[in-house]
């Protein structure tokens, strides 16, 4: 097994990636990187290094992009601008522009710094919220371009892809961190850790998800 990078928000996606590593490749081969560009809540960050450290990841890393707001405006990092969100809408006004292709380049660099050559991205396209940089073609691009960039050959995962959020419960479930992801997680874009604010549209999205999969769960008992 290799060493890997996992780029980690302290959010649910990221951290039922972070758990898959750790489960399939032990404390001592993954790595995290958090990045701060000024969202709405400092406390995702601080949050992220808490986790990362509670699961003994075998390094941290917080990388700043404090300038990111100084060239993009958005409500994820406007803590005056409201969320606003229609499903089917087109891009909601949360889309920060150019973030996994910024992180991914900016986590690939520092990786190969440190020899490693895997990244996981906790991105997903099946509960699509009009986010272009979830998309698979986005992800198999930015590897070509990372390793024409770099000359070197990475290997970018993104085991949640295809997942809806229902199954991304039902993965964590399998990892057995169903109740860890649930309580310990950040995913509300009112900044409240566990079950949020459970009115935002991320809020939502999470709940929808574990109900279903929780009603599928009973079904099935
Ligand atoms: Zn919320």
């Amino acid at each position: 097994m290799e060493p890997i990078l996992v780029v980690f928000s302290g959010g649910q996606d990221s951290t039922t990636c972070l758990m898959k590593a750790l489960a399939e490749r032990g404390p001592g081969l993954v790595h995290t990187v958090t990045f701060a560009y000024g969202q709405r809540h400092a406390l995702e960050v601080e949050l992220a290094e808490a986790i990362a450290k509670e699961q003994g990841v075998a390094s941290h890393k917080t990388i700043r992009v404090d300038w990111y707001r100084d060239i993009t405006r958005n409500a994820l990092m406007d803590k005056g601008t409201p969320i606003a969100w229609e499903p089917g809408a087109a891009t909601p006004n949360t889309f920060v522009e150019g973030r996994n292709a910024l992180f991914l380049l900016a986590a690939a660099i520092y990786a190969k710094g440190k020899g490693i050559r895997e990244l996981m991205i906790g991105v997903s396209e099946a509960d699509y919220s009009g986010y272009p940089d979830c998309r698979e073609a986005f992800v198999k691009s930015m590897n070509q371009t990372l390793n024409l960039a770099m000359g070197c050959t990475f290997v970018i995962h993104a085991p949640l892809q295809h997942l809806t959020k229902a199954q991304e419960w039902a993965l964590a479930d399998e990892l057995g961190c169903l109740d860890y992801i649930r309580a310990r997680t950040l995913t509300c874009y009112e900044g409240i850790p566990g079950d949020g604010c459970g009115k935002c549209p991320s809020c939502k999205l999470r709940a929808a998800g574990l109900e279903a999969y929780l009603r599928l769960k009973g079904a099935r008992a």
